[in-house]
């Protein structure tokens, strides 16, 4: 009970703030282990109820003690595909690390900071985690590459089903991907677990646009398929609907990130899709979404790079250590501050936003404080690229190149207990029924629909 948490060794915060290398550095062998002796190995553990995949947490944790990392990454791999992931994005401290009995008198064990500890070794040292079964001669097709689709795939492969995923973009790992930036998750950390599912037996097939290339009819009458998981995520931007949204320097956090992401924007003259060089940039928003902005703003050079958030910083939905990490690079935070107009110079460019300030009054439907303007309280922020991250939502394209599958009213596809739409054999999961969720949410209902899909299958024999 002695033993302090283990703090996650990170790059600077100064020297950070200029490069996009990882921010969190890993465990050494001898920390993870110290580490592992915190966890009382709780008989009843909380711990496991709060892991939307099920990881046998106790359990691997007690292996890295006994220094048996085989057992940990045999445990590990045995629930969660993305285990490498996971490790580095979760928010454990809303799930697994909240329920942990430790966290009531103190620090919770560092689940999380583990995870990623045994998941890197085993990329390393556990090749045979990764062996195809025996077919069983079913197909399936997954729409989409994030991480409710890959993990989907993974557990089908797992149970010996021919699996192909289709992915819209020209890289797999959805918002692994395009969304977060490289200093949180590395993409050679995305691309080795990727890889791991791809060894397991599933197809990668890139460029293909479900709705377009092929219909979900197509799939299911012409090309073969036996089932078909649709994940291909919400990842339509919501805008303000404020005046000057359409001015040159105006951009969704989507499309700034994945310019930077997958496309190399931040290479300024060496590539075909940049972004604007801005000595200041504006974001609004409270999520990890609008924190990735930023901080990848900043790295860009952004000086000063500011967030603006309605609401106070208790109410930010991103996570706790994302918001540190953005402080220690020298972002600037003002909250309860909310843009009202983009201003614009004579060529038609981003020059200040308007904003209004902003106090809390009684709680709304969400629960959280309602955000009300302050009359006459408005000010301007200089800025030369302004980047909105208020939410995603769904796209249209697949859903309605689909006969019969219902949706409800916001767009997200409606599914039975069993994950299954209206269309037998086609389930969903994923931020495309959910809304825009997690990365663990989203990989616990891949999970979840690969044991109903197999259940499909054999009955459908
Ligand atoms: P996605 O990851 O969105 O993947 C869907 C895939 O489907 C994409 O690759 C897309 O190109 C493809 N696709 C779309 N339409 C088609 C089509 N018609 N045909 C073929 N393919 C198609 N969550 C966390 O837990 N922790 C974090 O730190 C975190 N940070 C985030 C940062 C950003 C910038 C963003 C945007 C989100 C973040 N999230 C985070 C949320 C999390 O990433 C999502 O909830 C999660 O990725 C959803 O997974 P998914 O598999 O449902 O969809």
């Amino acid at each position: 009970m002695k033993i302090p948490r283990q703090e996650m060794p990170e790059q600077a915060g100064a020297e950070r703030a200029a490069n996009f290398r990882e921010v969190n550095q890993g465990y050494a062998a001898d920390t993870a282990r110290t580490e592992s002796q915190r966890c009382l190995g709780c008989k009843e553990a909380r711990c496991i109820q709060g892991c939307p995949v099920g990881v046998d947490i106790p359990a691997f944790v007690a292996a890295v003690e006994e220094n048996d990392l085989n057992r940990a990454a045999d445990i590990l791999f045995a629930n969660n595909v993305l285990p490498g992931v996971t490790g580095r994005v979760c928010p454990q401290e809303t799930q697994c690390e909240e329920l942990c009995v430790r966290a009531k008198k103190g620090d919770s064990v560092a689940v999380g900071y583990l995870e990623r500890f045994v998941a890197d070794w085993a990329r390393e040292n556990r090749e045979d985690l990764f062996k195809p079964p025996p077919p069983t001669g079913k197909k399936v097709a997954v729409v989409g590459s994030g991480p409710g689709g890959l993990t989907c795939a993974g557990e089908l492969a797992k149970k010996g089903h021919a699996v192909t995923i289709f992915e819209a973009l020209h890289t797999p790992g959805g918002v692994l991907k395009y969304g977060i930036p490289e200093f949180r998750l590395p993409n050679d950390v995305v691309e080795a677990e990727v890889e791991t599912i791809k060894r397991r037996g599933v197809e990668i097939v890139c460029d293909v646009v479900i709705g377009q290339t092929y219909t979900i009819p197509e799939l299911m009458n012409e090309e073969g398929f036996d089932a078909v998981f649709i994940c291909n995520g919400a990842g339509l931007p919501i805008f303000l609907g404020i005046p000057g949204e359409n001015l040159k320097g105006v951009y969704s956090a989507n499309e700034f990130l994945t310019r930077v992401n997958l496309m190399g924007a931040h290479q300024f003259g060496r590539t075909d899709t940049p972004v604007m060089e801005a000595k200041q940039v504006v974001v609004v928003g409270g999520g990890n979404t609008a924190m990735d902005g930023v901080r990848t703003s900043k790295r860009l050079g952004a000086a000063p790079a500011t967030l603006v958030y309605r609401r106070s910083r208790e109410e930010m939905p991103a996570r706790v250590e994302e918001v540190k990490h953005a402080e220690q690079e020298g972002v600037i935070l003002r909250m309860l501050t909310n843009p009202i107009e983009v201003l614009g110079d004579d060529d038609g460019w981003v020059r200040a936003i308007r904003c209004i300030k902003m106090e809390l009054a009684e709680p709304d439907d969400s629960g959280r404080r309602r955000p009300v303007p302050i009359k006459g309280s408005e000010f301007d922020i200089p800025c030369q690229i302004f980047i909105e991250a208020i939410g995603t939502r769904a796209n249209h394209l697949l859903t309605q190149t689909t006969p019969g599958l219902e949706v409800n009213k916001w767009g997200y596809i409606q599914i039975d207990q069993n994950n299954m739409t209206s269309i037998p054999g086609v389930f969903a999961g994923g931020d495309i029924v959910r809304g825009a969720a997690t990365v663990i949410l989203a990989m616990g209902d891949g999970k979840n629909t690969a044991e109903s899909i197999h259940k499909y299958l054999l009955n459908s024999q």
